[in-house]
């Protein structure tokens, strides 16, 4: 495995979760020259429509070269079976040891009526990062040195609720320009939407217009942030037309 740095680690349950929650503020980061890297804890498979693991995986290597994202690692942790367990929390932050990612975007709160996996998922995250950077441990982790995550935030893929985990605040990333990237890499996963479910795009698009349009952009994903948002120049903050340069 190359021991590529990156800049940001997203990390989903199953292929097609990063992509839906948040695709276009991965490329516009990438877009920007960041490194971005995801991982996903399982394979995602059985679904219903896919042909199997093998398509899955390729649909995800397609959609991770339209977000331009530097690196996309597959833990194969058991799909539908995905727990909270010290294995998972160890193979995790041997990931965040390896590339030293400043920033770690990961689920948030429960998904009810959706995949539990979600939920394990945001557990073994928030451990990971915390694993990532305890000390005297090192025999856990082959030997790899202890990394410190700057900042951790969470995303929701909520499309059938307002309900937000406990967080300290909620921002709005504007994705205006990739919006149209974000969608095409989701369109990759012809498993999992076929005709029939076409209406995810559209459902997609329609949320992200709508946090968008609250923040003054054309389109927006909503990110949770567990400490508190500080600003330097307030009036740039309030009225970022009227700051001063
Ligand atoms: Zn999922």
């Amino acid at each position: 495995m190359s021991d590529i740095e990156l800049d940001l680690i997203a990390v989903g349950a199953h292929p097609d979760d990063v992509e839906i929650a948040c695709g276009g503020t991965l490329a516009r980061l990438t877009n920007k020259g960041y490194k971005v890297g995801i991982v996903d804890l399982t394979d995602g498979e059985p679904t219903p429509h896919s042909p199997g693991p093998d398509a899955r995986l390729a649909e995800a290597q397609k959609a991770a070269e339209i977000l331009g994202v530097a690196l996309r690692l597959n833990l194969n942790l058991p799909n539908r079976r995905l727990f909270d367990t010290f294995e998972a929390r160890v193979a995790l932050a041997k990931v965040f040891r390896r590339h030293r990612p400043k920033v770690v975007l990961g689920f948030g709160g429960k998904t009810v009526l959706a995949s539990p996996d979600h939920h394990q998922a945001m557990l073994i995250t928030d451990a990971a990062v915390f694993y990532s950077r305890l000390s005297k441990w090192d025999e856990y982790f082959d030997g790899l040195h202890v990394h410190t995550v700057t900042n951790q935030l969470s995303f929701t893929i909520a499309l059938h609720g307002m309900e937000m985990p406990e967080a300290s605040g909620y921002f709005i990333a504007d994705i205006g320009s990739t919006l149209n990237v974000k969608i095409e890499a989701i369109r990759c996963y012809a498993s999992q939407f076929p005709p029939h479910k076409a209406g995810i795009f559209k459902a997609v698009e329609t949320m992200n217009r709508y946090h968008g349009l609250t923040a003054g952009f054309e389109a927006g994903e909503l990110f949770m942030t567990y400490r508190s948002v500080g600003v330097d120049d307030l009036m740039r903050w309030a009225a970022p037309q009227h700051a001063k340069t």
